[in-house]
């Protein structure tokens, strides 16, 4: 008898096959004597090795952010002050798992006690522990099932760690009993067109094996289904997917209302091999790669390089870059930033040009450089800004360097709040919903724990959405979004209902956004806005437009 599980709809699609669940991470075994601790020493120190060696690959695998992470946890489970205690313990008579555990407790506790972002990194010294202690039990890798076969993957939560070389091609869909609309599975599961349900309870206790569907739209997983309504689904699956990916042409509402469809990058690299033709163009140049895992800061001639050589995909359209965003979850090592009490709340974004107004100047001075050599229109913005002044400022200091098109980011709420008044001295707004999430609700975009807070759809957010896009339209200036939420293709009706004009995503997200709104008049999307304005929460206010557009 099928059963129903509901959880929350994050990447739309629909899926249909077997559940694998992800492996547990190893329970510890009851300690035993060593009676030959150099032997058991050996075992410790080739699974740390083997841990170091599978972290290792996983980063040559991947790329960008998650590249990052494992190529650090790696460096940790080759850490040779771990791989001392570790042996150390096992000569005063610990077995190798235990002693693998109390050492890695040890260096967590350390690092906790550092505060800042080295105890937000200490969690991820358990997803180590738990590969080292597997290995050393001979037991298989905690993480992403291999059945062999394509099924729809199954975890309590997922880390970076754990997805970064997960196969698409094997994976039908991701259910998670944790997480919210912000969690890095969401955020996975987008990026590679994936259907994720996320906080669906009940979701570990469906056997490996057992038939199910997903609904990434409405967030309904349906267990124990029958052959022939995973075959149903499949085909309705391939239905959609040709009917989204068979659009094409600028973004647009049903009767012709334009809102520029536009990509997030991070480097060149992102955009090789993407079908430009139809987008508008970047919305969203994160510059933070150049200043990665470096002590000092790149010098003029690479970063015009850098710049020139996104600009060289384009030969119109719009290229918005954005400056430096250092701090809190981007610390950059050379800014000597990692002892604030409160980063999120500290020495971030524009305000690193307070102490270091050089680190901007050479910045902008390649983005013109670089910009010289394109026929694309090149914007700047500028990450969390708070103020009108620190708008006006900047705006200024871009004009200074002969770049004429300078803007502000909406990541905190006193901005848009004032998008009326910063919009007297910038050419346009950027949402960043990210970060407007994580400051009007107060509560850390890297905390799993607190995602239904960070949810784009809670109706304060939209709310302030909608003021930004009022004072847009008063201005007549353009007032965009590219945070995740842009990508949603529910939320992009409604976006475009509160007078959103730009929505910049990453690749992957953009035809069902495409789809989304060619699928509403802009009277269609004002009254969804209204809907969802109306509401008193983010899942009320998702489940009022579904029930409105399915
Ligand atoms: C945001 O905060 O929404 C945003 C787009 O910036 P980032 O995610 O890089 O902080
Ligand atoms: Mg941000």
């Amino acid at each position: 008898m099928p059963e129903e599980l509901r959880g929350i709809g994050v990447s739309p699609g629909l899926a249909a096959g077997p559940v694998a669940r992800m492996s547990p991470p190893p329970a510890l075994p009851p300690a035993r004597t060593v009676t030959d601790p150099e032997r058991e020493a050996a075992v410790a120190v080739r699974a740390l090795a083997t841990a170091e060696a599978r972290l290792r690959d996983r980063a040559a695998a991947t790329t960008g952010a998650a590249r990052d992470i494992l190529d650090a946890q790696s460096m940790i489970a080759a850490d040779p002050m771990l791989r001392d205690g570790v042996t150390a313990r096992i000569k005063d008579g610990t077995d190798a798992p235990h002693a693998l555990r109390d050492s890695f407790d040890e260096h967590r506790t350390t690092l906790e006690g550092l505060g800042g972002y080295l105890a937000e990194r200490a969690a991820d010294l358990d997803d180590i522990a738990h590969r080292a202690i597997a290995a050393a039990l001979g037991l298989p890798m905690p993480g992403v099932p291999e059945p062999g076969h394509p099924f729809v993957l199954v975890a309590d939560d997922l880390a970076p760690a754990d997805t970064a070389t997960l196969d698409p091609a094997n994976v039908l869909a991701l259910v998670t009993e944790r997480g919210g609309p912000t969690s890095h599975t969401a955020i996975l599961a987008r990026s590679l067109g994936l259907p994720a349900v996320v906080g669906c309870a009940g979701a570990l206790d469906v056997t490996d094996g057992t038939a199910v569907t997903v609904d990434g739209t409405t967030g309904m997983v349906h267990t124990g289904v029958s052959e022939d309504e995973v075959t149903l689904v499949r085909e309705r699956a391939a239905e959609e997917r040709a009917r989204i990916t068979g659009g094409s042409g600028p973004g647009r509402t049903s009767d012709g209302h334009p809102v520029d469809l536009m990509l997030n990058i991070g480097s060149a690299a992102d955009l090789v091999g993407v079908d430009l033709s139809d987008v508008a163009g970047v919305g969203l140049f994160r510059t933070e790669f150049l200043f990665l895992d470096r002590h000092d800061a790149p010098g003029l001639d690479e970063q015009v390089a850098a710049y020139a050589e996104v600009f060289g995909f384009f030969e119109q359209g719009t290229i918005v870059v954005r400056t430096l965003d250092a701090g809190a979850d981007k610390p950059l090592p050379f800014l000597g930033l990692s002892g604030e009490p409160n980063p999120a709340l500290g020495v971030r974004g524009l305000r690193v040009s307070r102490d270091r107004p050089e680190i901007l100047d050479t910045q902008l001075k390649a983005i013109a450089l670089a910009a010289s050599q394109t026929t694309a229109d090149v914007w700047v913005m500028a990450p969390m800004v708070a103020t009108r002044p620190e708008a006006e400022v900047f705006a200024a200091r871009v004009r200074d360097h002969g770049l004429p098109t300078a803007g502000v980011m909406v990541e905190v709420p006193s901005a848009a709040l004032h998008a009326g008044r910063l919009l007297e001295v910038v050419d346009f707004l950027s949402i960043g919903t990210n970060d407007l999430s994580q400051y009007t609700l107060a509560a850390d975009r890297q905390t799993g724990a607190l995602a239904d807070l960070l949810d784009p759809w809670q109706p304060a957010m939209l709310e302030l959405v909608g003021v930004c896009a009022a004072a847009g339209k008063a201005a007549a200036k353009p007032v965009g979004v590219c945070g995740e939420a842009a990508a949603d293709p529910l939320l992009a009706p409604v976006l475009a209902g509160l007078g959103i004009t730009k929505l910049s995503m990453s690749p992957r997200g953009l035809p069902a956004v495409r789809a989304a709104l060619a699928g509403h008049t802009l009277a269609d999307c004002e009254r969804l806005a209204g809907r969802a304005l109306q509401t008193g929460d983010a899942a009320g206010a998702r489940a009022a437009v579904l029930a409105e557009t399915s």
